[in-house]
This record gives structure tokens, C-alpha cells and sequence, in this order.
């Protein structure tokens, strides 16, 4: 199965070092989601060859401008493009409010319907269901109701081995049960279990997106062991205070959380524009988390 993350922004407050505000792209299968949508994320999408066509989902984790500023510039886009088909759009209950205040002074109607669903940040839900993926929310400790996102991929059935479907002529009928783990008959009376005649499913995949956030321990149990954990790292733990104070994550700390919830890789972003150079910050989640990477633009990541 397709699961892959890319990176369309890794700045935080505001666009600087060709860095633009929060944005990131995860393809599922052939599905398409947005995790937020800070400003200039349409031009991000089409510098790194994406199609906003494509985009069905897009989760909004709080209303700092830096996470949705972007979204009625995109929103316009996919309305003047043509774009027909609905979109659901999840986050806080304001964003609705600064939606049709936008679309009401521009004379707007979209042609296509946007879906509101609110989220809330009081306990973790489970908001988007489909065939592939569910998404619940993260609860997270920011200046104002923030939510992060879990993605976790569905468990697919096994698939059936091309060489035993020859060699037993297995009807097509038969095939969808044995996948479900019903035995087969061959037409001698032999009886396969559906083990011998299947490979095993890909494994559950797990990603949890958490910006904006104090690194605190009431999100611990979600994000445990997950494949990829993109934790914001605004500072370097010299700017512990800093971080306090604005309810944002040194690199030290996103480390340290990484490596007590036992994930399998910590992408790191959300930097602050005091950092030209980002290896500091990676050197010090690193020093406490080694599978960590940067989430910089135009990257693309395989979960
Ligand atoms: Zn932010
Ligand atoms: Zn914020």
C-alpha cells in the first residue's frame, strides 16, 4: 500500500529561508489529504508538482495564520479551476465562521460542496473513516485549541498466491472467502487451508502529525510506537523558556518523546525563523532520538 508524506512547509509564524508556514501532503493509496495549509501552500503544491484537483480532505489543526492562511487562497483556486467535487474540510468551529464571512464579502458560492465537520479539542475522537485510513485527534496543549492527527492505515486482507490460483484453477468465486480465511476444496477432496494460499496483508501504518504543542505527557499513549511521528521543534532547548511561554517544543524535547513512546522515525519541524541553518536543531533531537530527520520542504517521506 501507498502511505507517503511530503513536506510543502516546515517554517513556523511566517515564510523565511525559501521555508514556507505549515503544510504537508499524505498520499494514501491513491487518495489525497492536507494537513493544514499555512500561507502559499497552492504555489507549494504546484513548485513540487502536485494537483490540488486531487486533494479530497484537508485537516486544520489550529487557527493560527501560520497553519490556515492558506486555505481561502486554495479554496478560491479549486472554485475558479472548476472543481465539482465535494471536499470535507475538518478543524476547530471558528474556521467555518471565517470561512463564510471570506465567501460572503467576495459575493463567492462555491461550486462545489465544501463539508464542514468541526473538530474539538476537549478529548481524542475518531473523525474520518474510510476504506484505507482512519484519522482521530490528538489532543494537544497550545495558546488556543490545537489538535494533532493520527492516521492509521486499515488492515488490508491478505492476497491470494498467483502460483497456487494456477495450479489448483481456484474459480474466481472461491477466491474472495479464501482471502477472508475460508479453506478450499480442490478437485481431488484436498482440503488448503487459506494460509497456504495466501501472502500476508502489509502491516497497519501509523503516522501522527502533532503542531502546534508543549511537549507534555497527555498525548504520550496516541502517539506510541507510531511509524513516523512529525513533532514541531520551534527551538533549541537553549530557548526552553521561549518555548514555555508560546506552548511550543525545543528539538530536545520532541527527542526525548520520541525515544520514551518508542517510535520508529521522529521527523522534526515547524522551525523558528531565528534558525538559518537547521543542523543545530537536528543535531540536538538526534542526541536524544538517532531515526530523526528534518521535514523540509519538497522532502517526501515513505511511511
Ligand atoms: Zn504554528
Ligand atoms: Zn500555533
Amino acid at each position: 500500500m501507498k502511505f507517503e508524506l511530503s513536506i510543502l512547509g516546515s517554517s513556523s509564524a511566517t515564510p523565511i529561508y525559501n521555508r514556507n508556514p505549515s503544510a504537508q501532503l499524505l498520499t494514501i493509496n491513491e487518495k489525497v489529504y492536507l494537513i493544514d495549509c499555512g500561507e502559499g501552500t497552492q504555489q507549494q503544491l504546484l513548485k513540487y508538482g502536485f494537483k490540488a484537483a486531487k486533494i479530497d480532505t484537508i485537516f486544520i489543526s489550529h487557527l493560527h495564520g501560520d497553519h490556515y492562511l492558506g486555505l481561502m487562497g486554495l479554496l478560491s483556486s479549486m472554485h475558479l479551476n472548476g472543481r465539482t467535487k465535494a471536499l470535507a474540510l475538518f478543524g476547530p468551529p471558528e474556521l467555518k465562521e471565517l470561512l463564510d464571512l471570506h465567501f460572503r464579502y467576495s459575493a463567492t458560492t462555491l461550486r462545489f460542496d465544501l463539508v464542514f465537520n468541526p473538530t474539538q479539542n476537549q478529548l481524542p475522537a475518531l473523525i474520518f473513516e474510510n476504506a484505507d485510513v482512519q484519522v482521530e485527534t490528538i489532543v494537544l496543549n497550545h495558546r488556543i485549541a490545537c489538535t494533532g492527527f493520527k492516521f492509521t492505515s486499515k488492515s488490508m486482507l491478505p492476497s491470494l498466491r498467483e502460483d497456487k490460483v494456477r495450479e489448483l484453477d481456484i474459480p474466481i468465486t472461491h477466491r474472495a472467502l479464501i482471502k477472508k480465511g475460508f479453506p478450499f476444496t480442490d478437485a481431488s477432496g484436498k482440503v488448503h487451508d487459506s494460509a497456504s494460499l495466501t501472502r500476508p496483508p502489509a502491516p497497519i501504518k501509523t503516522y501522527a502529525y502533532c503542531s502546534d504543542t508543549l511537549c507534555d505527557q497527555s498525548y504520550f499513549e496516541q502517539i506510541k510506537g507510531v511509524d513516523v511521528l512529525y513533532h514541531e521543534s520551534t527551538f533549541l532547548h537553549a530557548m526552553l523558556d521561549r518555548a514555555n511561554e508560546s506552548y511550543h517544543t525545543t528539538a530536545l524535547q520532541a527527542g526525548e518523546l520520541a525515544n520514551r513512546a518508542g517510535v520508529k522515525k521522529l521527523l522534526i519541524g515547524h522551525f523558528s525563523a531565528r534558525y538559518k541553518d537547521l543542523n543545530e536543531l537536528l543535531d540536538e533531537a538526534k542526541s536524544a532520538f538517532d531515526a530523526t530527520e528534518l521535514a523540509i520542504e519538497g522532502q517526501t517521506f515513505c511511511i
